[in-house]
């Protein structure tokens, strides 16, 4: 199940992060509505989190837009219980369900869980690139069959990669996406993840799926050996 955290809080955008990857859940995380909204607009989501106050664009107004492009990602909106927004104003925006914060973990998860149910939407659990498949939810990848282990990082840089196959991807897109906003930016490590990946995927396998653009990124392509 691939989930959507949008919250500006960070420490709490990285505990919910780590609680429902624990899970076994394939978390993104935004810390804004304009970043919320352009992830969920490009990737697709199983469930979002999104909680109202936002900085740049609030969660209403997010859920809102969503809504009005229309996309039907089930959302469940993280509300303040004295604050000066209600539930009701979040029902009648399109949000799925709510919950106040603070909220019980075990309940947010339970919630999440009964919401995926609830709506049915199944997306194709394997994201496929040539012979090269890749398993978000049980964080799995294989090449003809194969098994490659893949530390986490290196499996969210060619999960990435693979949502984009064919496409050219930045360095700098990578970093943004895969490392936390927090984290010391260094391109090197996008570098340096990607020689590990293309190592693992390709060199393995005498393949060479993962290709370098000079001064403009990397791209994943279909390459049946
Ligand atoms: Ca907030």
């Amino acid at each position: 199940m691939r989930v959507l955290v949008v919250e500006d809080e960070k420490r709490l955008a990285q505990a919910l992060q780590r609680g429902l990857q624990a899970e076994g859940f394939a978390v993104d995380v935004a810390h804004d509505g304009n970043q919320g909204l352009w992830l969920a607009i490009e990737r697709d989501y199983d469930v979002i989190v999104l909680d109202i106050m936002l900085p740049g664009l609030n969660g209403y107004r997010v859920c809102a837009r969503l809504r009005a492009a229309g996309n039907e990602t089930p959302i469940l909106m993280l509300t303040a219980k004295d604050g000066e927004y209600d539930e009701a104003e979040a029902l009648d925006t399109g949000a799925d369900d709510y919950l106040s914060k603070p909220f019980s973990y075990v309940v947010l998860v339970a919630r999440l869980r009964a919401l995926h149910r609830r709506t049915g939407r199944r997306l194709p659990q394997t994201l496929a690139v040539g012979d090269l498949a890749i398993d978000p939810a049980r964080r799995t990848c294989t090449r003809g069959g194969a098994e490659v282990r893949l530390t986490a990082r290196e499996f969210a840089v060619l999960e990435y990669l693979a949502r984009r196959a064919g496409e050219v991807v930045p360095k700098r897109e990578i970093l943004d996406q895969v490392w936390d906003s927090a984290f010391e930016a260094d391109l090197n490590l996008v570098e340096v993840h990607v020689s590990a990946v293309r190592r693992k995927i390709d060199t393995a396998f005498g393949r060479s799926a993962l290709e370098t653009v000079r001064g403009a990124g990397y791209r994943l392509a279909a390459d049946g050996g």
